[in-house]
């Protein structure tokens, strides 16, 4: 008898797939279904990818090496493929374009539960109405009335509860009418129910740009097509997404929604659940694994007519995707930034090429690789001017803050700024860029600043629970000294301003008015959001004071002033990435003033009012912003225009990071000179930076280093880097060296 292999992708860190044989009284597992395989010591969960004879009747193998001999498979978890096979092309490749091992992106991609190897029939609470029910009970109660009237459509197979919600049924009168004993639950296997999509809500009327957006989508239904929806905030984009979406959902088809991580508010999903009658499933990192797999599993049967998610959530099995939209496409939450470094955008687009369906990317400031793109024709590129809404863009205005006084960061002219708004009953925002922006102890007699001893950073001062001393890049912390090492002053002062510093400030100077202070720290807890809601959008005037959670998508109405106590950091970085990140903040935060009735203002503070590109940002709009920074990106070669690929390496010797360094650039060098022709080498010529120690060099007490690899010729990079870079964990120089490879980073961190 002829033995079977089966090829499985296990979940370790390394390229190749391993061989294992199939018990002959297991069923043959197709490529895409779960299989249990010992590895090492241990037992993983793996995925089959393919299943072959073989040739020797004792399990022996002949390789390179000898002949070895084969392990058996211990189990086929799933008889039908857990992953369809579009899926399964996308993750492969994912695994590819991202140099990143095959078993490794199943297990990024799939919901811990699964991942273990659970089986997939969760029970699901069904209703039913008991035979005993005497309808007269329920004169007095309406709302249990029509939800026995639904729940008695059902026959004795019941109902899952959350279909009846969808149908208009509340819990509390289920458990009501449970208590009567008119009904009653039971657990049973989710079986999919396709309902047909309603509009719960009528549509705006759209206004002809609006209408020109949506006839775009729908002209392109069907097949592959980019379609950058760039609007300002508030100029009605949510409401094109929804209006693309209704002849999708009404054809039977799924959409995918992506959100970035803080952008996947109740606020957002209500304005889905408000216009649809569908089923609408969310996926973020923040559910439990059971709420996780059951909403894959949802989305999985196709009874989720709508998927709304952050990153990870492009992976869901769709097998009816007929949509795909991204908000706020720029946004940096989309890049994966450890592990597997994918860009959701990204593979959103390929699998949407893929699958054959539009993909809709909205932003008020379009990430420049979706700028070049919509220049070059790829993408289709389409403008919303006019805010949906009545109020106008706000006025910007440089506040030079050299030579000037200051109260914690805060110039007078600012101060003075807030106090009219105040006065006049208005509410004022006050955003700081937490990045590169928190107190430090510096010692006013000699210029001492507390360090880290594991880092190349200053330490930040903090002032709860108590006082002390905090690295935000390793955790180390410390009490405060109480007189400057260096000179004995007693003189320690805390510099720059903190959230916490700011709030005192504003506090001390304005105590008659709420300083509302938002940041992760009050919005951490379940419902504190709706909360600071109440308060704002209710209160009179009064100061919200925030960090990067106030920037995005939140809405405001009565804020008129919002000011940015720095902006200067973005503007003075290494990273060739973060004028554009500090562009698209200033316009996200500038977009939270003047949403009501009322044209906002936007003061910013600068050390640096003649920066060319914060004045074109302030003065023509991000739009030209945007073009000055692709002409410099061009001219300097830099991404969008050539395609780059980032070596992070870190060691506890500086020496043992750049020797690894080193070496792999010189392997990469002989790999370019022996692979590629002449003309491929002149055509597109690689570019190499590098070692160079990385921004922070020390952090953690490791020290480490970047190169950066540059090609126009996004194919020939990706020819050398495939070959080149799974060999480099053979390099005797990569001993006690971590490495790993970013394709396409959107941080030189
Ligand atoms: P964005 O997603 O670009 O921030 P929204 O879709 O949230 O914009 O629209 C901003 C506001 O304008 C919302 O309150 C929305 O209800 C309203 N709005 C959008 N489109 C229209 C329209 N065509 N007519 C009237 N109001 C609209
Ligand atoms: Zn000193
Ligand atoms: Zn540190």
């Amino acid at each position: 008898m002829n033995l079977h292999l089966v090829q499985v992708a296990v979940p370790v860190p390394l390229f190749e797939f391993f061989d294992y044989i199939l018990p002959t009284d297991m069923p043959m597992p197709s490529a895409g279904c779960r299989v249990r395989v010992p590895f090492g010591s241990r037992e993983l969960v793996g995925i089959a990818m393919d299943c072959r004879m073989l040739a020797s009747p004792d399990g022996s193998i002949e390789t390179q090496t000898g002949t070895h001999q084969l392990k058996h498979l211990l189990e086929v978890i799933d008889t039908t493929p857990i992953l369809p096979p579009d899926i399964l092309t996308l993750l492969a490749w994912a695994a590819r374009y991202y140099h990143y091992p095959l078993g490794e992106v199943f297990s990024a991609a799939l919901p811990a539960l699964i991942r273990q190897g659970r089986t997939l029939d969760l029970l699901t609470c069904y209703w039913r109405v008991t035979a005993h029910a005497n309808i007269t009970d329920l004169a007095r109660s309406p709302k249990q009335r029509k939800s026995f009237d639904i729940l008695n459509l059902h026959d004795q197979r019941g109902a899952p509860e959350s279909i009846l919600i969808l149908m208009g049924v509340e819990r509390s009168a289920l458990l009501a009418l449970q208590k009567r004993g008119m009904a009653e639950s039971f657990m049973q296997a989710h079986e999919p129910i396709h309902h047909p999509v309603h509009l719960a809500q009528m549509p705006l009327v759209p206004n002809a740009e609006q209408q020109q957006a949506i006839e775009q989508v729908h002209a392109h239904l069907g097949r592959f097509q980019g379609i950058l929806l760039n609007g300002l905030t508030g100029s009605g984009k949510t409401e094109v997404y929804l209006q693309a979406m209704q002849p999708v959902l009404e054809a039977g088809q799924q959409v995918l929604v992506l959100v970035p991580e803080i952008g996947l508010t109740p606020q957002t999903v209500n304005r889905f659940k408000a216009r649809f009658h569908a089923e609408i499933v969310m996926m973020h990192s923040n559910m439990t694994d059971v709420a996780r797999l059951q909403a894959w599993q949802a989305a999985q049967t196709g009874s989720a007519q709508i998927v709304i998610g952050t990153r990870s959530a492009v992976f869901s099995p769709l097998p009816r995707l007929g949509l795909i939209v991204i908000d706020e496409e720029h946004d940096l939450s989309y890049k994966q930034q450890d592990t597997f470094r994918y860009h959701a955008r990204d593979v959103a687009l390929k699998r949407a090429s893929d699958v054959g369906c539009p993909v809709l990317l909205g932003s008020a400031t379009p990430s420049l690789e979706c700028l070049h793109l919509a220049a070059e024709g790829r993408l289709l590129e389409l403008h919303l001017r006019d805010r949906a809404g009545e109020a106008e863009f706000a006025r910007m205005q440089l506040i030079d803050l050299r030579g000037k006084k200051r109260e914690n960061g805060l110039s007078l002219t600012l101060l003075d700024a807030i106090g009219k708004r105040l006065k006049a009953h208005e509410q004022v925002l006050v955003f700081l860029n937490r990045r590169g922006f928190a107190p430090v102890l510096l010692c006013d007699a000699c210029g001492w600043q507390a360090d880290c001893p594991r880092c190349d950073a200053h330490l930040t001062v903090h002032y709860t629970p108590r006082q002390h001393l905090h690295c935000h890049h390793c955790g180390y912390q410390s009490r405060l000294p109480t007189e400057c090492p260096a000179c004995k002053s007693v003189n320690l002062i805390p510099t720059g301003a903190g959230t916490a510093r700011l709030e005192e400030t504003l506090v001390a100077h304005f105590p008659d008015h709420p300083v509302i202070r938002v940041d992760r720290d009050t919005t951490s807890r379940v419902g504190s959001w709706d909360k600071i809601y109440e308060r704002v959008n209710h209160g009179g005037p009064s100061i919200l004071l925030g960090t990067q959670m106030l920037a995005k998508g939140h809405h405001f109405p009565h804020v008129t002033l919002v000011a940015i106590v720095d902006v200067d950091g973005g503007f003075l970085s290494v990273d060739f990435r973060a004028p554009e990140r500090m562009a698209q903040l200033v316009m996200q935060v500038a977009g939270r003033a003047g949403r009501g009735s009322k044209t906002g203002q936007v003061l910013i503070q600068t050390r640096n009012p003649e920066n060319p590109l914060l004045l074109t940002l302030i003065r023509h709009g991000y739009g030209e912003f945007a073009l000055q920074m692709l002409h410099e990106r061009k001219q300097s070669g830099l991404p969008p225009y050539r395609h780059a690929a980032l070596i992070r390496a870190e060691s506890p010797s500086a020496e043992k990071t750049e020797a690894f360094l080193s070496a792999a650039i010189t392997a990469l060098k002989a790999q370019s000179d022996s692979y590629r022709s002449e003309q491929d080498r002149r055509l597109a010529p690689l570019d190499i930076w590098g070692p160079i120690p990385a921004p922070m060099e020390k952090r953690a007490g490791v020290f480490r280093g970047h190169v950066l690899i540059q090609c126009a010729d996004r194919r020939l990079l990706h020819q050398l880097i495939a070959p080149w870079w799974p060999t480099l964990a053979h390099l005797p120089e990569r001993r006690a060296v971590r490495a790993s490879l970013d394709i396409d980073p959107m941080e030189l961190s």
